[in-house]
């Protein structure tokens, strides 16, 4: 019997949701039932590639999301139905620029030089109301609303729900808040290998959606949903471990924050690529409204502007809270979950095998005193800028896979062009009585 026909039979699915992401990060399924599973779980569900973000043409055979059975995981508010993670196939080929495709390509790189990467991520959203514009609790105006305890009571229902199933499903949970924003929460939950955190970054996403809405809400990662709020950032916290997964490659108590020399060259690596990996971990045009911003109503923006590095200070673009990890504070919201992975590996080989040095540690507060550090990079100041950074970085488009590069720096590129051929009221209010 096929495995997901057996895991059909032994939880009481009746469908199966084979799913995919595509580079814009949207995740696209199929619902299949159960009783045809099995011929899928061979050869792959179909899809017309063209009809989703990949950079393929309606002339393009069918492409074929084979799912990973192993990841399977059953939708805790829908027991009916398990979402499996596929991975696209074309003519029996890996499809190069699928995001799934790109991270377990550089998993088994980074395996060939002996390193497991394990990270946890820090996914923040707002709940609002179904119209996407307003916060969706009336009395949720605190100038500093963080770690609100009335107004994260007021949600208890959709956060409760949303961490009893991360607990069902064996995630390992651990706290739950209202974040620096008005209707801003976040979830936290125990690290991983890079595929399982990117599998459940996914599912996370599509489970905070799924709860908000049966509760008359809507979840929203967007970078900066509400003008002059702190935004939705996507903090990774990032270590290396040996194959067995028992020793933590970047932990050395003896050296500098408890960082091992090859923690210092991935550290590197992260350094000396961040401009053009911004492309990656800030992908939208709205991803520019959080980093780089101006302060917010809380008092900070807590998102970086420039390309340092410290110890525990979480004003800089990489924080180093502890022996043997650091924290990218640069992801937001809409990054995509498998590219993100990629590209820490991406950048972070690229900087063992260079041996690349982070540079100098800045101790000082960087909302405050930034404006004195003279000889750091600052981050790129929109979209357009990440992506000319990106294709000017030859080592890290090599590192992430050609193909993707090139496919991801032109479908960027057409994103922006449809952004600033879009005629907005700025223009006119800036303009008409020039
Ligand atoms: P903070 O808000 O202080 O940045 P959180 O507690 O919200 O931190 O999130 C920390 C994340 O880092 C969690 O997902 C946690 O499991 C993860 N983490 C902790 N230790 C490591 C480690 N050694 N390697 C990778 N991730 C780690
Ligand atoms: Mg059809
Ligand atoms: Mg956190
Ligand atoms: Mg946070
Ligand atoms: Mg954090």
């Amino acid at each position: 019997m096929s495995a997901l026909t057996a895991f059909a039979k032994e939880n009481g699915v009746k469908y199966f949701m084979i799913s995919y992401t595509d580079l814009f990060g949207g995740q696209r399924a199929k619902l299949v039932p159960a009783e045809a599973v099995a011929d899928m779980e061979e050869g792959g569900a179909g899809f017309a590639g063209f009809a989703t973000w990949l950079d393929l043409t309606p002339a393009h055979p069918d492409m074929l999301a084979v799912p990973d059975g192993v990841a399977a995981i059953q939708l805790p508010w829908k027991p009916e139905v398990a979402w499996v993670p596929a991975n696209c196939v074309m003519e029996g080929a890996p499809v190069d620029q699928a995001p799934r495709n790109v991270l377990r390509k550089l998993v088994a790189e980074a395996e060939g030089e002996g390193l497991r990467v394990k990270t946890g991520i820090e996914a923040e959203f707002f709940l609002l109301t179904p119209e996407g514009d307003q916060i969706s609790d009336p009395f949720d105006t605190a100038a500093k609303p963080c770690y609100d305890q009335q107004a994260v009571m007021r949600r208890y229902d959709v956060i409760a729900e949303i961490c009893d199933y991360m607990l069902a499903l064996g995630w390992k949970p651990y706290q739950n808040d209202h974040e620096d924003a008005n209707g801003q929460f976040e979830m936290n939950w125990d690290y991983d290998d890079v595929l399982v955190t990117a599998d459940r970054h996914s599912f996370f996403k599509f489970m905070v959606k799924s709860v908000a809405e049966k509760h008359g809400l809507r979840a929203t990662f967007m970078p900066k949903p509400i003008e002059g709020l702190t935004g939705n950032g996507c903090h990774a916290h990032i270590s290396v471990w040996d194959l067995d997964g028992k020793v933590n490659a970047f932990a050395d108590t003896s050296r500098e924050l408890g960082l091992s020399e090859q923690g210092r060259h991935f550290l590197g690596g992260i350094m000396k690529h961040a401009e053009a990996l911004a492309a990656i971990t800030n992908p939208t045009v709205n991803s520019y409204k959080r980093i780089n911003a101006p302060r917010t109503t809380s008092g900070a923006t807590w998102a970086p502007n420039t390309v340092t590095w410290t110890g525990n200070n979480r004003t800089h673009m990489v924080r180093v809270p502890g022996p043997g990890r650091f924290e990218l504070r640069l992801p937001d919201g809409a990054v995509n979950p498998y590219l993100l992975q990629a590209v820490i590996i991406a950048a972070g080989l690229s900087g063992i095998r260079s041996q690349a040095d982070p540079g100098k540690r800045y101790d000082i507060d960087m909302y405050a005193e930034g404006h004195l550090v003279k000889d750091a990079p600052r981050l790129p100041l929109n979209l357009l800028d990440a992506i000319r950074a990106y294709d000017a970085d030859e080592d890290l488009k090599t590192m992430m896979g050609k193909d993707f590069s090139a496919s991801y720096a032109k479908m960027k590129m057409q994103e922006w062009n449809s952004f600033v051929s879009h005629f907005s009221r700025w223009e006119r209010e800036h303009t008409l009585d020039i």
